[in-house]
C-alpha cells in the first residue's frame, strides 16, 4: 500500500496518493490555514451535493457521507456528530477546510490516518478495517456434508449461498471477497485457513447447513473456535470435523501444530461479537429460531488469523428446512441476513478500534 505524503509548499501543498500527485489550495481564512474542498475531491474521489435552501453541503463516498454547514463547528460523520475547533468556510464559490476536518475526512472515507511531521504530513493506512472476506462453502468434492431427506447435499448449498454472499457483499459494501472453492471440489480444511492467511483477508466466514438425526430440529447457530463446552456444540464439531476423514494423511510437526492453535486466540473477542451479530441477522432474515452462538473446535478456524466463525444457516435434515434451502429466494434472503450481520459488524469494528 502507498503511503501518502503531504508536503507543504509556500502557495500549494502536494498530496502523494496511490503514486499519484496531486496539488492542493490552500490560503488562511481567519488566520487559519484552510485547504480547498474541490482539490481535495479529486484525491479521494467523492461527490458534493448543495442545498442551498437549509445552507447544507453533503458528500457522499462509497455508501458513506458527511453533512456540514459552513461557519459551524459540527459536522455530521454518517449518525456521528464531530464537533471541529474551527468551522468549514464556504468563500468565492468554494468550500474551505481546517486541517483537523481534513484528517477527520480521510479517515471517515479513506480509513487512512494522516500524522504531522514538521513540514510534511504522512499518512498511513488505519490496521482496523474489514475490506477483505474470504467465505468458505463448507465440504465439496468427495466430501458431500449433511444429506437432507431428498438428497440435497450440504456442499451444493454451501457454495450457492457463498456465491450470493459474496456477490451482495462487494455490491452493498465494496468489499472484496475471495471464495475457499467455486465448484464442487474437495478442499482439506487447513488448506481453507491457508487461503485466508495467504490473501490477509480481514474475516473468514464459514459457510454450513446443520443436522440432526431428529428432523424436528430447525433454527440458526453461528459458532467461534474455542474447546467445545456443551454436549450439543460437541456434537455439532464432530460432524463438521468428520471432513477430515476424506483428507490425505500429511505431516505436521509440533511447533506448526501449537502456532496453529494460537492463531484464533487473538480474535477471540472479534469473533464471539461477528457471531452475536449474524446469528441474529440472519435468523432475523429467515423467520427461524435463534439457536445462538456457540463454541466449538472447528479445524477449519483453528489456523485462521482474523476473526472468523462456521455459519450453521438451518437443518438440512428438518423436511421443511431442506425445502427452504433449495429455494432460490430463500437463498437470497440467507444472503441478505449474512450482509447485515457483516454490515453491524464492520461498523462496530471500525468505528470502535480504530480512536
Ligand atoms: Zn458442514
Amino acid at each position: 500500500m502507498t503511503l501518502l505524503l503531504i508536503s507543504m509548499i509556500l502557495s500549494s501543498m502536494t498530496l502523494g496518493y496511490n503514486n499519484k500527485s496531486y496539488e492542493i489550495e490552500h490560503k488562511n481564512i481567519d488566520k487559519f490555514v484552510y485547504y480547498n474542498l474541490n482539490d481535495i475531491k479529486k484525491v479521494v474521489g467523492f461527490e458534493i451535493v448543495g442545498e442551498p435552501a437549509t445552507d447544507r453541503f453533503i458528500i457522499k463516498y462509497d455508501g458513506k457521507r458527511i453533512v456540514l454547514i459552513p461557519d459551524n463547528q459540527w459536522a455530521v460523520f454518517d449518525s456521528n456528530i464531530v464537533n471541529f475547533p474551527i468551522p468549514p468556510k464556504f468563500k468565492k464559490d468554494k468550500l474551505w477546510i481546517p486541517l483537523p476536518f481534513l484528517e477527520e475526512l480521510f479517515l471517515h472515507f479513506l480509513k487512512l490516518r494522516i500524522h504531522k511531521k514538521g513540514e510534511k504530513f504522512v499518512t498511513n493506512e488505519a490496521i482496523h478495517t474489514i475490506r477483505k472476506i474470504v467465505i468458505d462453502p463448507g465440504h465439496g468434492g468427495k466430501d458431500p456434508g449433511a444429506v437432507g431427506p431428498t438428497k440435497l447435499y450440504e456442499k451444493t448449498i454451501a457454495l450457492k449461498i457463498s456465491k450470493l454472499v459474496a456477490e451482495l457483499l462487494e455490491k452493498e459494501l465494496g468489499i472484496t471477497c475471495l471464495l475457499t472453492r467455486d465448484t464442487d471440489v474437495f478442499i482439506p480444511l487447513r488448506k481453507r485457513a491457508l487461503i485466508a492467511n495467504k490473501s490477509k483477508a480481514d474475516l473468514f466466514l464459514s459457510i454450513h447447513c446443520n443436522a440432526h438425526k431428529s428432523r424436528e430440529k430447525h433454527g440458526t447457530e453461528v459458532y467461534f473456535l474455542s474447546p467445545a463446552k456443551t454436549t450439543w456444540a460437541r456434537a455439532v464439531e464432530a460432524r463438521e470435523n468428520a471432513s477430515i476423514k476424506w483428507e490425505e494423511k500429511e505431516q505436521t510437526g509440533d511447533v506448526e501444530s501449537i502456532l496453529w492453535d494460537l492463531a484464533q486466540t487473538e480474535f477471540l473477542k472479534e469473533s464471539n461479537d461477528l457471531s452475536g451479530k449474524l446469528v441474529n441477522s440472519l435468523s432475523g432474515a429467515i423467520k427461524t429460531k435463534n439457536r445462538g452462538v456457540k463454541q466449538a473446535n472447528f479445524y477449519v478456524l483453528r489456523g485462521v488469523y482474523m476473526p472468523a466463525c462456521l455459519l450453521e444457516i438451518e437443518f438440512i435434515s428438518n423436511r421443511k428446512g431442506e425445502k427452504n434451502l433449495r429455494n432460490k429466494k430463500y437463498q437470497q434472503k440467507v444472503a441478505q441476513g449474512i450482509l447485515q450481520g457483516v454490515r453491524e459488524f464492520k461498523e462496530w469494528y471500525e468505528k470502535n478500534l480504530n480512536y
